[in-house]
This record gives C-alpha cells, structure tokens and sequence, in this order.
C-alpha cells in the first residue's frame, strides 16, 4: 500500500503566529534542516510532495530547484502563512498566483497541488476551494477532520473525495488522515502527532489505515528533525508542541520510512479509485 508523504517547507519561526515583520529577525535554518530531510528520503528511495512556501522560494530558489531536480513534487503553501479564514478570498487569489509563478519559474513544472497554512480550510473557508480550481489547482490537502482549535472540519470524509464546484468545475481533496476509536477520529499521522505519540502508536494506526485499503497522508516540517533551531518564548500551548521531542524525530522518521511504503500525492492520486463527490453544500452541513 502505497502512502503518502508531505513536507510544509517553512523555517522554523514562519508557523508560530507571530508577525511576519518579525521574520527577519531570526536565525535561517532551512537549507541545513531541510538537506537532513533530503537526505533521508534519498536513503529510502522515497519521492515527496513539497508544499513551499512564498518566501522560501523567493530567497532560496536553488533549495526548490535541488528539490525538485531530485524528482520530488512541488506544491504550494501559499504565501503569507496565514490563516485561510482571515484572509479574504482576493488576498488568497493574489497568494496562490503569486506563489505558483515563483515556484513555476523555478522549477520548469506545473504547480497543481495546494496545502493551507495551519490546514485552515474549515466551513469558514470553503470558499477558497473554488478559488484554488479556478487559479489552476487539481487538488489540495488541507481538510484535517478532527477538531482543533485552530483547524479541523470533524465529520469530512476520511478518503480522497472529489469537490464539485458550482460552476468551477472541480477539486481533489486529500484529507489529512486519522483514525476512528469509537466515535473519535484521532490525529496521527505526522508533526507534533507524530512526536508525542510513541512510534508503536503510529505503526498501529499506519497498519489500521492500510488493511482498510486507505492510504495515510503523512506530514512533517524540516525544523523537526533540527533539534538546534532557536528557543523563543512563545505562548505555552504553542511552545508545548512546537519543541516537543524534536531529538527523536529523526529516528522515528527513518523506522517509519523503512516500515512503510511512501510516494508523493501525485502518484498515490494516480493509483487511487474515484472516493465519494460532493458538493460544496454538503460540507457545509456536516
Ligand atoms: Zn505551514
């Protein structure tokens, strides 16, 4: 079974809600820990879905086009890190535009695939999937259905589904994977998830998921395999998981790679039946 792998490539301060104005302030650590990713997916011969981020690609063009060089795939992750529901939809139209030109004229290659900072397409952002087929997307990864406090739209469906636009033709949406214990549905399947729950946790549901014929959408950052990135201070709910168990990230990755078969969401789309439809009416009323 064939699962899928996704890197939010973001230095480690562009994901913790502080001002972007702040940004330059901090120490760059992305080329050294993203090299540590890449080299450990080299070593397991696996390729990896990409989402790049705005900035990253506008000040490290040569890191996307190693990336990319190396046969990985390439999507977006927006430009400014914020959360889809405060932006408008013509902020996010300028965003996706912007970020797909960069990332196209870096690396020669269409740019179809979209992954929301924070996940945050939610019944308050729904909208941004038309937005996201009309600007050239064919599918996004960004439905979480759990319940956070920052994301999630809980009873969204577990599977790839198709979402039929009124009018906009349509988009693939490759929800986050989780797990059902009862009637919960539990995270699992990377970044802080991923280093607070022991690896056997994350075998279990991996093996779960996959008897059921259901491929897993993994995810992680590069600042978590970097135990050496800066210390902030940061709001304790934030700083709790941000700093989590970032020394054994490495290890467990590379278990998790060596158990588990992974290819980027291009392909794993390819080999995947047709899931359910549905309209954007029905989310909303889940
Ligand atoms: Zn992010």
């Amino acid at each position: 079974m064939l699962n899928a792998f996704t890197v939010d490539l973001e230095d480690w301060y562009q994901g913790l809600e502080i001002p972007d104005s702040a940004w330059q302030g901090y120490e760059s650590r992305i080329e050294y820990s993203t090299n540590l990713l890449l080299d450990l997916l080299d070593k397991h011969r696996v390729k990896a879905t990409f989402f790049i981020l705005g900035p990253i690609a506008e000040k490290f063009p040569d890191l996307v086009k190693r990336i990319s060089r190396q046969g990985h795939e390439i999507g977006s992750h927006a430009y400014s890190h914020q959360f889809l529901y405060r932006l408008s939809p013509e902020q996010l139209r300028q965003e996706l535009i912007r970020s797909k030109c960069l990332l196209e004229d870096i690396t020669g290659k269409k740019v179809t695939s979209f992954r929301a900072p924070f996940f945050s397409i939610t019944k308050d952002s729904l909208w941004a999937l038309e937005i996201l087929s009309r600007e050239g997307f064919q599918y996004d990864s960004s439905i979480f259905p759990v319940h956070n406090y920052r994301y999630g739209i809980p009873k969204a469906p577990k599977v790839p589904f198709q979402f039929r636009l009124n009018g906009a033709g349509q988009i693939i949406e490759f929800p986050i994977s989780t797990v059902k214990f009862g009637t919960a549905s539990l995270p699992f399947s990377g970044g802080a998830y991923f280093r607070l729950f022991p690896y056997g946790f994350t075998r279990f549901c991996f093996r779960k998921l996959n008897n059921d014929q259901i491929p897993v959408v993994f995810y992680i950052h590069p600042w978590e395999l970097d135990p050496e990135h800066p210390r902030i201070k940061l709001p304790r709910r934030i700083s709790l998981t941000h700093y989590a168990n970032l020394k054994s990230t490495k290890k467990k990755l590379d278990k998790l790679l060596q158990e588990f078969r992974f290819t980027s969401l291009e392909e794993v789309l390819r080999n995947e039946t047709q899931g359910p439809t549905l309209f954007p009416e029905d989310l909303a009323k889940l």
